[in-house]
């Protein structure tokens, strides 16, 4: 029996017309991971419900019947391969499945009969240069209707036959980015981008990510025993958050905060969902900002849902009530995770995390009174203007929580600063200083008996690497699959490439001028830059004298 067979939808498939549109649409590691991304079913699904196409799916253990690929078109052949990109390192993975597929990895190797390779998720919306040479398409965004716009204008041209009309029809439709349209210049190979610019004219010099702004959020389209989290239905709560702490992706990248009607589309998504299982995960970057999130609880709290196991993705620190932790025991949830960044409360008021140490304490003996076994704390080093003394604030912190709340199980999670597109904080680089910060805080916290679990630094530099990269990293990644993923592999590669690409430290390290041009800097955003620099001018004003190596005037 296949793992497909397991499934139970929640949309109900169309049948394909003799002339749909065969088409791929794959997620670059396994499938029980992949059919626990919300993301991908919902594409997946939206594909599904349309009689003009047929798509099928393609994991890296399992495959449901594939159309062939051919480089001399054969009828039925794929006509779009498409890739829901959301780690990473699944880059490797997409590598494999297209040289699976016959399919060359470089867009520029692709004839007119080979599909055309279209692309989406968090990692591509962040930042999609330093993969640019490896999709024809790119889709920026939310979802919801960018994905039949794209389709619909697929339609219009493809009997055409040619890629190259192909492109340029579908760079028209807003959110649809074509990299191979855009030409990138350098000061010198190893030098700062020049410009960024289409290479016509009639193709759009600026794309603009799309947002959806309807009131009706994803839920689960299937649910299965063989997901990583196993029967699960998923429902989105929240787009977005208001908070808007300057490091967050999850809050600027996907701005407006936009939440779910609880009427018309929570309840009716959730009772939905539960008449095939009884596991709920509530998703969001900030689920219990919901206006409406108290409501929510009560209902969930009703006798019927008794044996409803719930799973709720970020809980804020400020409203972990009693309330909430009692629900959440008393649905099989042992422990909460919440988000404190730092022990410094000066270092969260350059963060814009609006978070008191008191409200922590509260949450903590809060989620203790609420019958709730722990909570894991997560934290970062390395985060602009941050001191020896803010890490030292850190370990006190958690020792406060131990004498408030003894005998709740503490974790402290830590990672290091990454600086991620669209955020103010993109133009600092990764602090060195982090990999020492995170083995103090690990003597220290050890020694005091709180479980500290680490994130490893190299991991940071690499993500640092891709999320600030630009394409001329597309060599370098095609070396790192052939030497490895760990950080050694990277070193090698960029020794390989010196003097044809930047080094390491220019992408990772650097803190970049305000007044450069970004990998980024043809994709609008949801604010716009000169937005993004009045929050990171907030921020200097509130650093430290002897961190302030960095300012505006500088650039
Ligand atoms: S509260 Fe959490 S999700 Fe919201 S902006 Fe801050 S870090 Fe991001």
């Amino acid at each position: 029996m296949t793992v497909f067979a397991s499934e139970r939808l929640l949309f109900k498939p169309a049948s394909p017309h003799t002339d749909a549109i065969p088409t791929i649409f794959a997620f670059p590691n396994e499938y029980t991971v992949g059919i626990t991304s919300l993301g991908y079913q919902i594409v997946w699904a939206t594909l599904a419900m349309r009689p003009d196409v047929q798509v099928s799916r393609l994991f890296t253990d399992v495959s449901e019947s594939l159309p062939r690929c051919s480089s001399s078109r054969i009828a039925g052949s794929p006509e779009l391969v498409g890739f829901s990109f959301s780690w990473e390192l699944d880059y490797t993975n997409i590598f494999n499945l297209l040289e699976s597929l016959d399919i060359p990895l470089d867009s520029a190797r692709r004839n007119d009969n080979h599909p055309l390779v279209f692309g989406g998720g968090p990692v591509l919306t962040a930042n999609p240069e330093p993969f640019a040479d490896f999709f024809d398409v790119i889709l920026l965004g939310d979802g919801e209707n960018l994905l039949d716009n794209f389709i619909d204008a697929y339609k219009q041209v493809r009997k055409s036959g040619v890629r190259a009309t192909k492109l340029r029809h579908l760079a028209q439709i807003p959110g649809v980015y074509v990299p191979s349209l855009y030409a990138v210049t350098y000061h010198g190979k190893d030098g700062t981008i020049k410009s960024i610019e289409p290479i016509e004219s009639g193709i759009p010099p600026l794309i603009q990510k799309q947002t959806y702004r309807g009131n009706t959020l994803s839920a689960s389209t299937v649910v299965t025993e063989k997901a990583a989290w196993e029967n699960i239905y998923m429902v989105e709560v929240v787009r977005s958050c208001p908070e808007m702490c300057r490091f967050c992706l999850a809050s600027y990248l996907t701005l407006p905060f936009r939440t779910a009607s609880l009427e018309g589309s929570l309840i009716p998504a959730i009772e939905k969902g539960l008449t095939v299982t009884n596991r709920l995960g509530l998703l969001g970057a900030s689920v219990t900002q919901h206006p409406e999130f108290e409501t929510l609880l009560d209902y969930l709290s009703q006798p019927k849902y008794d044996n409803v196991r719930l799973s709720i993705a970020s809980v804020r620190t400020n409203t972990v009530t009693e309330k909430l932790a009692k629900t959440l025991s008393q649905k099989d949830t042992r422990s909460i995770t919440i988000a404190v960044e730092s022990g410094s409360e000066r270092l969260r008021q350059i963060i814009n995390k609006k978070l008191s140490n008191d409200e922590i304490i509260q949450a903590a003996i809060n989620a203790k009174a609420g019958g709730l076994k722990g909570i894991k704390f997560y934290g970062m080093v390395g985060v602009p203007g941050e001191t020896g003394e803010d890490v030292e604030q850190t370990v006190e912190m958690m020792q406060e929580l131990k004498k408030a709340a003894p005998g709740l199980r503490l974790t402290l999670g830590c990672s290091t600063f990454v600086p991620k597109s669209h955020t103010p904080f993109q133009w600092f680089g990764v602090n060195p200083e982090a990999k020492q910060r995170l083995k103090w805080l690990e003597k220290q916290l050890r020694s005091r008996g709180i479980d500290f679990r680490p994130e490893s630094y190299n991991w940071s530099v690499i993500q640092a690497l891709i999320s600030r990269g630009d394409r001329r990293l597309s060599q370098l990644l095609k070396l790192t699959r052939e030497y490895g993923d760990s950080l050694g592999s990277y070193k090698r590669a960029f020794k390989q490439l010196r003097g044809q690409i930047p080094e390491l430290d220019y992408y990772v390290h650097t803190d970049w001028q305000t007044e450069a041009i970004l990998p980024w800097h043809h994709i609008i955003g949801p604010l716009p830059p000169t937005t993004l620099v009045k929050h990171l001018q907030d921020a200097l004003d509130r650093f430290p004298a002897s961190e302030l190596n960095w300012s505006l005037e500088d650039v």
